[in-house]
């Protein structure tokens, strides 16, 4: 069976361009991470969540905070994709327990590298 990522992003095309070169996966997509978290609460539990940062409705940040917090979801994977490469917000998503984290404009093949190592 595949495994399952989701995949929060504002923007549809990362989405997209993700779920293309992650073919050997299955993908359920969001366009912020409120919807997410309706979608977890009712149930669904992925094998890894790959969230951008920059949202309108809910930062990623606030995201993965929520995550980490609650009992339920802390031992999925997250993978946070930043178009800000500084060592300090690198450093802060680690530190709050990201597993990983990729700067955009990314190399597919890098993340795609890099999700199938958390997942193996
Ligand atoms: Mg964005």
């Amino acid at each position: 069976m595949k495994k399952r990522i989701l995949i929060v992003d504002d923007k549809e095309t990362i989405a997209k361009l993700v779920a293309m070169y992650l073919s050997d996966f299955d993908f359920v997509y969001f366009d912020n991470p409120i919807k997410a978290i309706s979608w977890l609460h009712e149930g669904n539990i992925p094998d890894l969540i790959i969230s951008d940062i920059r949202m309108p409705e809910m930062m990623g940040d606030e995201f993965l905070a929520y995550l980490k917090g609650n009992e339920l979801f802390k031992s999925i994977p997250v993978v946070m994709l930043s178009a800000e490469d500084s060592s300090s917000a690198r450093i802060k998503l680690l530190e709050s327990g990201a597993a990983d984290y990729i700067v955009k404009p990314f190399n597919p093949m890098e993340l795609k590298i890099r999700i199938t190592r958390i997942l193996i």
